[in-house]
């Protein structure tokens, strides 16, 4: 099955930065189709409980509630909505083909909001105490953890910044690392070495997540001797990296080294004429689901003046 005309948009993505590129297209009059994935329409949020700092909630908001919320708000003006994986693009002609495993769809602009995923340990209960005690933000998330006992896992620099900044809030942070020394910059790790409220579980993993509702602890293996031991930590912060879902884009879009989608910044505009990206499958900095929403309305503005401009 394939549309007959191609259409003025397609968002690919359903976080925050496609729903709200959705709802300025929508009201744009550019009926923008978009595809939302078929596991998890919403995006990152829908794994999360609280979210404290998207403006505009004083109380907070709980994640799915939010992205509820962005849909119907992106549904009102006209949107379509398709819980479907795209499985292969053509977006380097005029028209840009998109397909679904069932159909194939096309359009004279498209924006590109698939996100990118954080790394997991794998382990049971991760998935489960996500929100309750697991997470991989500390920016978002650290604010929860006053006063408590806070482990971060991860020997890079971003690992280290998590760490650190949670040592404003939490009792302790015990850095788990996996070797004898860290990863890191020289800069970061004097930080680490520097900071009293930060201590460092060399040669080790973390082995199990316990706690039924919330976390209320870890199993630490030690890499060398194999033993294990308990940690009562009650947050637990994941900061082993994070990939962009950019697997579809390959030979297509330009993406850097780690497979991010390049920018012309401060547009949103790809190497590819008509081809816009937005949210976390471009932005490996700042990560939130405000700044995702943005560039996801900026993306919506320059489609828009790609597609005026055609006329
Ligand atoms: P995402 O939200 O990742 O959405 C991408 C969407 O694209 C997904 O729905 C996916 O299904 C879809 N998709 C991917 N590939 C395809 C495909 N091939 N076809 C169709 N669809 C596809 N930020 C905050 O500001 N505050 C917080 O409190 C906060 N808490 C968080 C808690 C957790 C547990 C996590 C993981 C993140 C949290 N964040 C928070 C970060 C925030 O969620 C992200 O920055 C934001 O969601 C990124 O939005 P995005 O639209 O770029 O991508």
């Amino acid at each position: 099955m394939s549309d007959t005309a191609p259409r003025q948009v397609i968002i690919i993505g359903s976080g925050p930065s496609g729903y709200t590129a959705a709802v300025y297209a929508a009201r744009a009059n550019l009926q923008p189709l978009v595809f939302e994935g078929s596991v998890t329409a919403g995006g990152a949020l829908m794994n999360t409980t609280e979210v404290e700092n998207f403006p505009g909630f004083r109380d907070g908001i709980m994640g799915p509630a939010l992205m509820d919320e962005m849909r119907a708000q992106a549904e009102r003006f006209g949107a379509e909505l398709v819980p479907d994986d795209v499985v292969e693009v053509d977006l380097t002609g005029d028209v840009k083909v998109v397909k679904t495993a069932t159909a194939t769809h096309t359009a004279r602009a498209v924006i590109l909001a698939t996100g990118s995923g954080y790394r997991k340990l794998g382990l049971p209960r991760e998935d489960e105490l996500s929100g309750r005690g697991v997470s991989w933000c500390a920016t978002c998330d650290g604010f929860f953890f006053r006063e408590q006992h806070i482990a971060v896992v991860g020997g890079g620099d971003s690992a280290i910044e998590e760490a650190t900044f949670l040592t404003r809030f939490g009792s302790k942070v015990s850095l788990i690392v996996r070797r004898d020394e860290l990863r890191a910059s020289k800069i970061m790790q004097d930080r680490a070495f520097a900071d009293p409220k930060l201590e460092i579980e060399w040669n080790s993993v973390v082995e199990e997540i316990h706690g039924s509702d919330r976390l209320e602890g870890i199993t630490l293996k030690d890499t060398v001797t194999g033993e294990t031991r308990r940690m009562e930590a009650t947050g637990l912060f994941i900061a082993i990296g994070h990939d962009p879902r950019s697997e579809l884009l390959a030979g297509q879009v330009d993406l850097d080294p780690n497979g991010y989608v390049v920018v012309e910044h401060p547009s949103t505009g790809t190497n590819l004429a008509g081809v816009f990206a937005a949210g976390d499958l471009v932005d490996h900095h700042y990560r939130q689901a405000i700044t995702a929403a943005g560039t996801g309305c900026a993306a919506a503005l320059d489609a828009e003046r790609y597609l005026a401009a055609l006329d």
